[in-house]
């Protein structure tokens, strides 16, 4: 049986996306990749409209984490100094990536279930001017939550600190407005918000973040810089997943035919808004205000008449997967994500699945 995928990533494929991944078989060092290659270079940097003589998007093969972590050991000099604003796993996870080389970094962890703390930031920031760089993601698939990386960015530039976006779960979806809010490089996915298959990964970076200062050189396998100048070159470094990026390209395609990034954010909007409104009716509380929350991923409370076991049995049962929360969240949440290729009629399908999973007995 098909399913459809309600996890934040991998989503469910549209079937134009699926057949992309049969085109023919190529070497990545001919010139058929180089076309490809620069064909998505210059797609993903007009997801956003980036001038590519200012920017760049550094193509590689992996998982969102790759970005992330290639992101922070790349852009951080040796001498510079981290603090990383924590307000979920995809923060914390962050804080590992940095502890693993050696990084010097410090964490502000607040709670999950809480935006970001914005005067302790300021402080923080002002008490210890060794800081280069902060570290922050902007959707925390972790609640839900889209964080305030405007205000964040605000910050950084009144105290001239560079600001690196995990964008992951909001990239092609939600408001990333790279130079005003002063980010230097954000890290992010095909298989997530753009609806492409999971194995390629990118960076949007500043050209000047990645070229104007000596680059760290912590990993082989991870160094932006030397994908930069590669690709600049249209070479790679490293054998690319090839059938993932003609998936990626389809899916850009695609993604441009229906409008772009505020056609995909108000498709996301008001498929969540009927499910939301379907799980208010039968009692089912939301962690976070609308306000608050993503267009991406919402977060729900486990009503107290139904366990997330038998839920996602249920659900999975009729054809949909549903997503676990995470540490302590994992007992009192469940997850629902907007992406993917789902029509009008299977949403309305979902709703009800759900209305039949979570009412509750009298
Ligand atoms: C999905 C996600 C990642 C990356 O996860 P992978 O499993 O490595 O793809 C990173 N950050 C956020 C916010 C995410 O949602």
């Amino acid at each position: 049986m098909t399913q459809i995928l309600l996890n934040p990533g991998p989503v469910t494929l549209s079937k134009r996306v699926r057949t992309a991944m049969l085109r023919p078989d190529i070497c990545h060092r001919e010139s058929e990749f180089a076309e490809l290659q620069e064909g998505l270079r210059r797609k993903l940097l007009n997801v956003y409209e980036l001038p590519p003589d200012g920017w760049a998007a550094v193509l590689m093969t992996g998982s969102g984490t790759a970005a992330v972590e290639a992101m922070i050991t790349s852009c951080v000099p040796y001498d510079g100094r981290l603090l990383i604003v924590e307000n979920g796993a995809y923060g914390e996870r962050m804080s590992r990536i940095a502890s693993a080389y050696g990084i010097s970094y410090e964490r502000l962890s607040g709670s999950w279930e809480a935006g970001f703390n914005l005067e302790g930031i300021r402080k923080s920031l002002l008490a210890n001017s060794d800081f280069t760089h902060v570290a922050a993601v902007h959707h925390e698939t972790t609640t839900g939550r889209l964080n305030d990386i405007n205000a964040l960015g605000d910050i950084c530039r009144q105290v001239g600190v560079r600001l690196l976006v995990d964008g992951v779960s909001s990239f092609g979806a939600e408001t990333l407005e790279f130079e005003d809010w002063q980010i230097d490089a954000c890290a992010a996915t095909a298989n997530k918000c753009l609806h492409g298959v999971p194995g390629t990964a990118f960076v949007i970076a500043r050209r000047a973040a990645l070229l104007e200062v000596p680059p760290p050189s912590r990993s082989v396998y991870l160094d932006l810089h030397n994908y930069l100048v590669q690709q600049d070159e249209k070479g790679t470094p490293f054998t690319q997943s090839i059938q993932t990026f003609y998936a990626l390209d389809e899916a850009l395609d695609e993604f441009f035919e229906a409008g772009g990034w505020q056609a995909r954010q108000r498709l996301f909007t008001s498929r969540l808004a009927s499910i939301r409104q379907t799980l208010i009716k039968l009692g089912v509380e939301p962690l976070l205000h609308e306000n608050e929350c993503s267009c991406v991923l919402h977060a729900f409370a486990l009503p107290e008449w139904q366990t997330y076991t038998e839920l996602h049995r249920m659900m999975k049962e009729s054809g949909y997967v549903i997503y676990a929360g995470q540490g302590t969240l994992a007992e009192r949440i469940f997850r629902i994500s907007a992406m993917g290729d789902i029509t009008t009629a299977t949403l309305k399908a979902i709703c009800a699945a759900l209305t039949d999973a979570l009412h509750e007995a009298p």
